[in-house]
């Protein structure tokens, strides 16, 4: 049996999405900008689900542009904004940003834009007071995402977005992993520019959206023909629009109760993980997360160990972000976050989904702890062993 704890880097597509993409991927390939009939329903099937994911955000279906990922919408986000207010030259994000946005930032910089980059407390709380003194009438965007991807902790967009507004600072937030999760909604909020991803909420890789408030003015990353109202150049991926939606349609159903379930089990297999393993810690701050996710880190070992012990067990979870493994050192967030370094290396990242059983819960707390007490009895850094910690204490 496989136990997948690891629904923030990917999730399983959904069968109803499947069987709603199959005649788009075989008799129904028309091109949607054709005038004939296949064109015509392969336009009409894109024209449902751009209503489908308007209604799960609570948007116009003129508000929903369709891209090829999440981190094309976050490129297009904030490079819209820099295109269309050259006199604003600078970016407010987070430190605790995914690469799609802190990458994007970080090769602008250069090229005469100023980047602030807003700490986060010991529990992953943006500090509210340093994003009041950032944002001023030089600023062109301000980018903070909705729910973070290795520990789940939200950050109040409500509040983030109306301060925005009032400094007349673009608004995007990057809801990738919370959309699909928990309720969102764009009616009451001011939100400009909000950027999804499909793999995240069980439709197929390779398909998200920007949401772009009516009003906001926006240039497009792709150029081309005139797809998506000007928005996004590019034949459309039907099958793939078509999947999205649909997905976004059994998202809604049942949200609450659903957020509620994976809450419950990741509760459990939090606390059975705590109680049965001695110096453990959960990296993020508790009362504000999303239901599905737990960064949880064993003192004085490797998180990569505890991943091979575990892949060897059947069971997948993630010591970091999928999206910056292979990168060296701690994860930034973590760092961010002032992790202390007997702790750091040792985090573990599992994240629930719409799929996960009581049983994959189960064989977590059977196994994990024994995997975490293996390697405690070979670790130099247990205090007493001699060897000194992991190096210095984060940054
Ligand atoms: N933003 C966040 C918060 C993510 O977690 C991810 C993927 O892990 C992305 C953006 C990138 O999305 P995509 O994989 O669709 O490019």
């Amino acid at each position: 049996m496989m136990s997948y704890l690891d629904n923030n880097a990917t999730t399983a597509v959904a069968p109803e999405v499947a069987e709603a993409m199959q005649p788009y991927l075989h008799q129904q390939y028309g091109n949607p900008s054709s005038a004939y009939r296949i064109g015509r329903e392969a336009r009409e099937a894109i024209a449902r689900a751009r209503a489908q994911v308007a209604s799960l955000l609570g948007a116009h279906t003129d508000e929903i542009c369709f891209t090829s990922c999440g981190t094309e919408s976050d490129n297009a986000a904030l490079r819209s904004a820099l295109e269309t207010q050259p006199e604003r030259r600078r970016i407010v994000t987070t430190t605790v940003e995914h690469p799609a946005v802190l990458n994007f930032a970080r090769r602008i910089e250069p090229k005469g834009y100023s980047v602030t980059y807003l700490p986060v407390d010991e529990r992953g709380r943006l500090d509210m007071q340093a994003l009041k003194d950032a944002v001023d009438n030089s600023t062109a965007i301000v980018s903070v995402m909705h729910a973070n991807n290795e520990t789940g902790v939200l950050f109040p967009i409500d509040e983030i977005s109306t301060l925005c507004k009032e400094r007349g600072a673009i608004f995007h937030t990057d809801a990738v992993q919370s959309i699909g999760k928990i309720p969102i909604d764009l009616k009451g909020m001011p939100v400009d520019m909000l950027s999804l991803s499909g793999h995240k909420l069980h439709a197929p890789k390779g398909i998200g959206v920007l949401f772009v408030r009516r009003g906001t003015p926006f240039e497009s990353l792709i150029v081309g023909g005139h797809q998506e109202q000007g928005y996004r150049a590019g034949t459309e991926n039907v099958a793939s629009i078509v999947g999205l939606g649909m997905a976004c349609e059994l998202a809604a159903n049942g949200l609450h109760k659903e957020s509620a379930r994976l809450a419950a089990l990741r509760d459990r297999l939090e606390q059975g993980l705590i109680s049965a393993c001695r110096d453990t810690r959960i990296n993020g701050d508790a009362s504000c997360r999303l239901p599905n996710t737990t960064n949880i880190s064993f003192g004085y070992i490797e998180g990569e160990a505890i991943l091979m012990k575990l892949d060897a067990a059947g069971i997948c979870a993630s010591s970091g972000s999928a999206c910056s493994s292979g990168s060296d050192g701690p994860s930034h967030v973590l760092r961010a976050m002032k992790v202390p370094a007997e702790f750091i290396r040792g985090s573990l990242r599992l994240s629930l989904g719409r799929y996960t059983t009581e049983k994959e819960i189960d064989a977590a707390l059977a196994i994990v702890p024994g995997i975490v007490a293996d390697l405690r009895r070979l670790s130099p850094w247990l205090p007493g062993r001699g060897a000194s910690c992991f190096g210095k204490s984060a940054e």
